[in-house]
């Protein structure tokens, strides 16, 4: 597409966005599981208002903005406090999970290099089940990650964590809860270790921040993931998720000021003047900070706890029903509102196909192959209709199981190629991908057995850049 060489009217942008918003239409019906964290028309328009008001206002300089510098500050405050924070506790508020991650690995690299100047290849270790902005940030800021599989329930194993110490360790990471089990790691032994150590010690509680607190209220039986456990140094929280908050807004909290001064960045010799930054971004939106601020103070800890009622309770329907599916079952014990389901005798992509024909949405996971679920406010009105078409999909499954065979011929015929001509299977890849991709195309079954059975070749990275660059190439 070219430049445009004269402005439409606002009228016809709009109609045009409206339309792109048709092809969206999964996330406005409530049927799809993740991404979007729906709770209802009331905090909507209250942070959708707060976003707006504070739409041109730029948090990058806080001498600037007093005001944005106040709601930042509050929120961090906010979030400590409902994360068992002291007095001590501090904290940035940043775009989302990942850039929150990517500050505390960095945080702990600074650290470990001011306390001790000797490392020079920082580790990190952190369970498999650890979010991918670990690896990212480790990628970004030259670290290496340790990675230490889970045990059979998904949980982190922390003496195994313990043994993958070495002297260039600087940080151990778990989450609360985990993004593909949606099950809460032992914080607590983890934490006793890297006090043991004298390591950092982070809880990704990214996805869990502001709903794990209110499912405790609720009685849930979820072991301390927070602050009140000693040797937490560190925790990220989205607020863009369950905090039901405008899109770029999380905080990172740490246990005391002189770890979040490892965090900042200064250049103090700039012809533009001293510059210094909290986080990764140079201008930050001011409408993220303000739609977060807001969407707290209008729910306060009454209104979180009714829509983690909500929420807890349809979680509850739908694993004892996914579960009752003789075909299925729930991957571990999730904790909270977040899990996945897998298929010992069916291609449980091949369901998730099945369910995307239907106008549902479910992320395919791999290592084992499972769907995954993030439920939210809004999924209390579709529950009932999402189980009725589950187990029409289970069904319509049930008869491709015999269709299998074709499929592993192609993904032997597949295997094969790549062995003999490895350049070959990036076109052939393109293509499986491109048909089977879930923006373009209904089947993505195919594409992911495609991409389980090339894991760990190498080759996979660069066939998914490939697909990435293709899918972000305007056609
Ligand atoms: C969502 C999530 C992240 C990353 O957050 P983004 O906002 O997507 O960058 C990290 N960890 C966990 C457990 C998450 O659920």
């Amino acid at each position: 597409m070219k430049f445009p060489e004269k402005g439409i009217n606002k009228e016809k942008v709009m109609d045009m966005l409206r339309a792109f918003q048709e092809k969206d239409k999964a996330w406005k019906d409530a049927k799809a599981f993740g991404y979007v964290y729906q709770a209802g028309d009331e905090i909507l328009e209250v942070v959708k208002e707060a976003f707006n008001l504070y739409f041109s206002a730029n948090a990058l300089n806080p001498t600037v903005f007093e005001s944005l510098r106040q709601m930042e500050t509050e929120v961090v405050a906010m979030a400590a406090d409902l994360l068992h924070g002291n007095e001590a506790t501090v904290g940035s508020m940043t775009s989302g999970g990942t850039e929150s991650i990517l500050m505390a690995v960095k945080t702990a690299r600074e650290w470990a290099r001011k306390k001790d100047p000797g490392i020079f290849e920082p580790e990190i270790i952190i369970p498999d089940s650890a979010h991918p902005a670990f690896h990212k940030a480790c990628h970004y800021f030259n670290l290496a990650a340790v990675v230490v599989p889970v045990g059979p329930d998904f949980k982190a194993v922390p003496a195994a964590m313990e043994q993958a110490i070495t002297s260039n360790t600087v940080l151990i990471v778990g989450s609360a809860p985990s993004f593909p089990q949606g099950v809460v790691d032992p914080i607590e032994e983890i934490a006793a270790i890297a006090k043991k150590h004298d390591l950092l010690c982070h809880v990704d509680s990214c996805v869990g921040g502001f709903m794990l607190p209110f499912w405790v209220e609720l009685g849930a039986p979820i072991p301390a993931f927070d602050f009140a456990v000693d040797g937490v140094t560190s925790i990220s929280a989205d607020i863009h998720k369950y905090g039901y908050a405008a899109k770029g807004a999380s905080v990172i909290l740490y246990k005391n000021a002189e770890l979040r001064k490892a965090q900042y960045y200064v250049y103090a010799n700039w012809s533009g003047g001293i510059y210094a930054s909290p986080s990764m971004a140079g201008t930050r939106p001011g409408g993220a900070i303000a739609a977060a601020w807001a969407a707290l103070k209008f729910m306060g800890k009454d209104g979180y706890l009714e829509k983690a009622k909500s929420v807890k309770k349809t979680t509850e329907y739908l694993m004892k029903d996914i579960n009752a599916i003789p075909e299925l079952k729930i991957l571990g014990k999730p904790d909270m509102s977040v899990f996945s389901f897998a298929s010992d005798t069916l291609d449980v992509y091949e369901i998730g196909d099945e369910m995307g024909l239907m106008g549902w949405h479910l992320d395919r996971q791999q290592l084992p192959p499972s769907l995954h679920m993030t439920i939210t406010p809004a999924h209390e009105e579709v529950f009932e209709q999402f189980l009725v078409d589950l187990h029409k999909a289970v069904e319509k499954a049930k008869k491709y199981s015999t269709h299998k065979l074709s499929k592993q011929v192609q993904i032997n015929s597949v295997k094969g190629l790549k062995k003999i001509l490895p350049k070959k299977i990036f076109g052939k890849f393109q293509e499986v991908a491109a048909k089977h991709s879930p923006v373009g195309g209904s089947r993505s079954a195919a594409m992911y057995g495609l991409m389980g059975e090339l894991q760990g070749t190498g080759n996979l990275d660069e066939m998914v850049k490939e697909f990435l660059h293709q899918l972000m190439t305007e056609k």
